[in-house]
């Protein structure tokens, strides 16, 4: 089996038309935009691109599906999304997208749906982890951080020694009381 790659099935805003892209949306509506405005490309004479021309639409890809597939099955699931979305009769893709033998195609259907559906729930298990993951740490980090603020607020209180006069941290007094610059101090403080 082919690498799997993140592979994004896509129909087109007001245009019924699937596509499938292994790349990014983005480079994808980039290729479809030198299809449809220029006259050198091969593709320009595509039905779907002297559509858009002719009514004067943007091109828009709206992703259905974000999965991890293998070149081959990435146009399985294309074709199961054209069938869904009728687009070859009542949309503007031109060919399928995989052509199914027919009497293997039910046993290829039920693997092809297997296996994506491991490799989806694989991905979204990962996803799932990294996201909790990242959000814990992210607490985690704000927790500590409010609570170190409090501990520093706590610790410039200062409180006025009883026995030298000297201002002290309100929880280092009985350790203050043990030293001997207040032994001394007080004892000064006493004689005068
Ligand atoms: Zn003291």
């Amino acid at each position: 089996m082919d690498k799997l790659k993140k592979t994004i099935i896509y129909v087109m805003r007001s245009i019924n038309y699937i596509g499938s892209t292994q790349t990014s949306l983005r480079k994808r509506l980039h290729a479809h935009c030198g299809a449809c405005y220029n006259p050198n490309n091969k593709k320009y004479n595509m039905p779907v691109y002297k559509y858009i021309r002719k009514h004067n639409l943007g091109i828009e890809l709206i992703p259905i599906k974000v999965l991890f597939l293998s070149s081959k099955s990435a146009k399985m699931v294309e074709q199961y999304y054209i069938e869904q979305y009728n687009s070859i009769e009542n949309g503007f893709n031109c060919v399928n997208a995989y052509r199914y033998n027919k009497k293997a195609k039910q046993a290829t259907l039920a693997k092809s749906w297997y296996e994506r559906n491991k490799e989806l729930s694989k991905a979204r298990a990962n996803k799932r982890y990294k996201e909790k993951k990242g959000l814990i740490l992210k607490q985690e980090k704000a927790r500590r951080k409010k609570n170190w603020n409090k501990i520093k607020a706590r610790n410039s209180i200062k409180k006025k020694c009883n026995l030298c006069g000297c201002s002290v941290n309100q929880y280092g007094m009985n350790r203050h009381q043990q030293t001997d610059k207040c032994k001394r101090l007080s004892k000064t403080q006493n004689q005068d």
